[in-house]
C-alpha cells in the first residue's frame, strides 16, 4: 500500500476558480458587494470594541461606471489593507480573511454581521474581467497599496497614494461581458443581490 500527498497547482486550479466555480457571471457583483460590506463591518466592530479611534461615520459603498474606460467601480470606506495585507488576503487564493476575523474575534463579532467564509468571492472578478486593479488604504497608519492582475497567477503589488480609507475595486471589463456597463443592468442587480444588506448602496444618484 502506497500513501501520498495530493498535489494541488495554483495554475491549473486558477481558471477553474475563474470559469466554473459559479455558473452565473452576474454574482462577482454579489461577491465584490459582500467584500466591501464586510470590511465595512470590520471597521464598525473595532470601533465598538476600542480598538480604533477613527471616526466610522456613517459609510456607504459606492458602484461607479465609466464606460469610456470599460471599468466598473466598487468603492467601500471600510477598514481598507496594508501591502502585506493584500499578499495575505487576496495574494492567497482560498484563505478567508472574514474567517480569521471571526476567529480571532469570536464572541464579540458573532453578531457583526461579516458574510465571507471561504477565500474565493473575490476571485468572481475575473469571470467578468480582464484585468482587475485593487487601490486600497488602511485604517491603520500606513501608506496605501495598489495589487493588480491580468487573471493569471502573476501581479503586481505597489505603494500608491490614496486619500480616504478603504477600498476601490476596478474590473476593466472583458469585451464580453459589457453588459455590465449599463445602467439598468447593475441597478437590477443590486436590488436583486443587495436588497437586505447593512450597508447602503451608492449607484449613480440614488441610495439603496
Ligand atoms: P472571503 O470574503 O470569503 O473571506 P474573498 O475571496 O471574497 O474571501 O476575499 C478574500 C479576503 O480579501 C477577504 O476576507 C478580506 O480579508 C480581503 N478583502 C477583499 N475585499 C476587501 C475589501 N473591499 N476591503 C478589505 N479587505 C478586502
Ligand atoms: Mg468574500
Amino acid at each position: 500500500m502506497a500513501t501520498g500527498k495530493i498535489n494541488v497547482s495554483v495554475e491549473n486550479i486558477f481558471p477553474l476558480i475563474k470559469k466554473f466555480l459559479y455558473s452565473d457571471h452576474e454574482i462577482f457583483l454579489r461577491e465584490l458587494i459582500s467584500n466591501a460590506t464586510d470590511a465595512t463591518l470590520k471597521l464598525k466592530h473595532l470601533t465598538r470594541i476600542g480598538e480604533t479611534d477613527v471616526t466610522y461615520g456613517k459609510p456607504v459603498i459606492e458602484v461607479k461606471i465609466n464606460k469610456e474606460n470599460n471599468t466598473l467601480h466598487i468603492i467601500d470606506e471600510g477598514v481598507g489593507m496594508t501591502k502585506d495585507e493584500v499578499e495575505k488576503y487576496i495574494n492567497q487564493v482560498a484563505f478567508s480573511g472574514a474567517e480569521e476575523f471571526l476567529e480571532k474575534y469570536k464572541d464579540s463579532a458573532k453578531d457583526s454581521g461579516i458574510i465571507g467564509h471561504f477565500g474565493l468571492g473575490f476571485y468572481s472578478a475575473f469571470m467578468v474581467a480582464d484585468k482587475v486593479e485593487i487601490i486600497t488604504k488602511s485604517y491603520k497608519d500606513e501608506p496605501a497599496a495598489h495589487w493588480t492582475c491580468e487573471g493569471t497567477t502573476e501581479f503586481t503589488l505597489e505603494e500608491t497614494t490614496k486619500e480616504n480609507r478603504g477600498t476601490e475595486i476596478i474590473l476593466h471589463l472583458n469585451e464580453e461581458e459589457k453588459e455590465f456597463l449599463e445602467e439598468q443592468r447593475i441597478e437590477n442587480l443590486l436590488t436583486k443581490y443587495n436588497k437586505f444588506m447593512p450597508v447602503p448602496i451608492k449607484f449613480g444618484t440614488k441610495e439603496k
